[in-house]
C-alpha cells in the first residue's frame, strides 16, 4: 500500500506569463512543494519585466494601498538577493534623488569640472534647476536589472523546485462546470486544477478575467547607453521634471547600473498593445528625446553610444490597484496583474502571497484584500 501523501493527489499550478510576476508565483508555489508548470509565449521577462528600470523602494507606496505590499517585497528582494546571488542580477542599493532640468535655449551648458551643485552628484553637470530633492538612500532605496532577475528567479524555481517551463500560447482555461480543469496551450490540454493568469498586459485576453474587468496597457520608452567613462557615474537613481526649450514638460527617469551602462525611460503613449511582444517597437522619436535628456544632463552622458533602444507596456487595471487573487465563482483560477510601474519590486510579495492563498487558503506575508479581484463584482452589483 502506497503512504498516505503519495495516495493524495498532488496539486498542479499552471502559471500563465513568464514575465517577473509569473516567475516570482512560480518559485513561491514551487517553495511551497506544490508542482507547477509556467507557459510562457515568447521567453522569460521578454516585455516589460525585461525591459523597465528595476528601481526598488521601501517608502515610495507609503500612504497608497501598496504600503504592505512594498514594505514586504523591498525586503524578499534582500533576502532573494542573498539567496540567487544578487550581484548576478545587479542588485545594489542606491541613492534616488528628485531633480529639476531646464534645457537652455542655445547648446547645452555644462557645469566646469568641480563645480556641480552640492546637492548632486558631481556627473550631473546640466542645467539644473532650482534645489535637488533627496528620495532616498541606500538604506531605503535598491535597485536590480529586472531582465536578469526574472530569470534568475524563474532558474532558480527550475533548478531547485522542479519547475516545468512550456513555451506556447495559452488560449483558454479548460472548466468542468465551475471548476478549473485545465490550460489549452498550442491547441494541447495541459490537465491542471488551478490555473494563475499573470500575462501582464495581455491578461484580459483571458475570458475568466475579461468576464470580470478590463486590463490594458501604456506604452513607455527606454534606453541604454554606454558611457565611455563608467566610473564618473555614481549609483543615484535620478527623477527629472524635465522642461525642453520648446517648453514640454517631461518626467523622464534615470538609473546607472552596476556594469557600466545607464537606463533612461519614460514617453509613454496610449497605443493599442500588439498581440506578440517581440512587435513592440520603439518609436525613434521618443528614444531621440531620452537620448537628449541623458545628453542634458549629464556631460559623461552626452553622446554615448545607445545599447539597447525598445518600448514594452506597463500592465494596468480599471481602478490602478493590482488585480491578485482569487477569481470569484471558478474554482481554481486566480489572477496577479495590474501592477503598473511598481511591478519589479512588488513581484516577489506578490508571488509569496498568491502562493499562500493557493496553498493554506489564506496569505500572511501580505493581506491580499486591497487586491481582490472581488471588488470588480461588489462595484458592479452596487451599480446595478
Ligand atoms: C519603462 C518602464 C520602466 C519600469 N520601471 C520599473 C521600476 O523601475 N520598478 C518597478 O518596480 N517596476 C517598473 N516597471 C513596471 C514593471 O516593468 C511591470 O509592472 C512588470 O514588469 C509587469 O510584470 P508582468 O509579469 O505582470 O507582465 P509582463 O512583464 O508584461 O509579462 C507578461 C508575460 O506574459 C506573456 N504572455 C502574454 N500573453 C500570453 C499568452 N497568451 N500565453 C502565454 N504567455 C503570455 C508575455 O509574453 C510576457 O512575457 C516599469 C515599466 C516600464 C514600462
Amino acid at each position: 500500500m502506497e503512504p498516505p501523501s503519495q495516495q493524495q493527489h498532488q496539486q498542479h499550478v499552471v502559471v500563465c506569463g513568464g514575465g517577473v510576476i509569473g516567475a516570482c508565483t512560480a518559485y513561491f508555489l514551487g517553495k511551497k512543494g506544490v508542482r507547477v508548470t509556467l507557459v510562457e509565449k515568447s521567453a522569460i521577462a521578454c516585455a516589460a519585466s525585461g525591459k523597465a528600470g528595476g528601481f526598488l523602494a521601501l517608502d515610495m507606496c507609503d500612504g497608497s494601498v501598496l504600503r504592505g505590499l512594498a514594505r514586504a517585497s523591498f525586503g524578499l528582494h534582500q533576502s532573494l538577493a542573498e539567496e540567487l546571488d544578487g550581484e548576478s542580477y545587479g542588485y545594489r542599493r542606491i541613492h534616488a534623488l528628485g531633480l529639476g532640468i531646464e534645457e537652455a535655449k542655445g547648446a547645452p551648458g555644462y557645469l566646469s569640472k568641480g563645480h556641480a551643485k552640492a546637492s548632486v552628484p558631481a556627473w550631473v553637470d546640466g542645467p539644473v534647476s532650482g534645489s535637488a530633492k533627496p528620495i532616498g538612500n541606500p538604506k531605503t532605496m535598491a535597485q536590480v536589472h529586472p531582465q536578469l532577475f526574472t530569470q534568475a528567479i524563474f532558474a532558480k524555481a527550475v533548478e531547485k523546485y522542479g519547475v516545468s517551463l512550456v513555451i506556447g500560447k495559452v488560449q483558454e482555461v479548460k472548466l468542468a462546470g465551475n471548476k478549473v480543469t485545465g490550460v489549452v496551450v498550442d491547441g494541447e490540454v495541459i490537465a491542471a486544477d488551478t490555473v494563475v493568469v499573470a500575462m501582464g498586459p495581455w491578461s484580459g485576453e483571458n475570458s475568466l478575467v475579461s468576464s470580470l474587468t478590463s486590463i490594458s496597457g501604456l506604452k513607455a520608452h527606454s534606453i541604454v547607453v554606454r558611457p565611455k567613462q563608467p566610473d564618473a557615474i555614481s549609483p543615484y537613481a535620478l527623477f527629472l521634471t524635465y522642461r525642453t526649450k520648446e517648453g514640454k514638460v517631461l518626467d523622464p527617469e534615470i538609473y546607472p547600473r552596476p556594469r557600466g551602462e545607464v537606463y533612461v525611460c519614460g514617453m509613454t503613449e496610449e497605443v493599442a498593445v500588439p498581440d506578440d511582444p517581440q512587435q513592440i517597437i520603439p518609436r525613434p522619436e521618443a528614444t531621440a528625446m531620452l537620448q537628449r535628456v541623458a545628453g542634458t544632463v549629464s556631460s559623461v552622458l552626452a553622446g554615448a553610444e545607445i545599447e539597447v533602444a525598445q518600448a514594452c507596456f506597463l500592465p494596468c487595471s480599471e481602478d490602478g490597484v493590482p488585480v491578485i487573487g482569487k477569481i470569484p465563482n471558478v474554482d481554481g483560477a486566480y489572477v496577479a496583474t495590474g501592477h503598473s510601474c511598481w511591478g519589479i519590486l512588488n513581484a516577489p510579495a506578490t508571488g509569496a502571497s498568491l502562493a499562500e492563498l493557493i496553498v493554506d487558503g489564506v496569505s500572511t506575508t501580505v493581506d491580499l484584500k486591497p487586491f481582490d479581484p472581488l471588488r470588480f463584482c461588489i462595484r458592479a452589483s452596487r451599480s446595478r
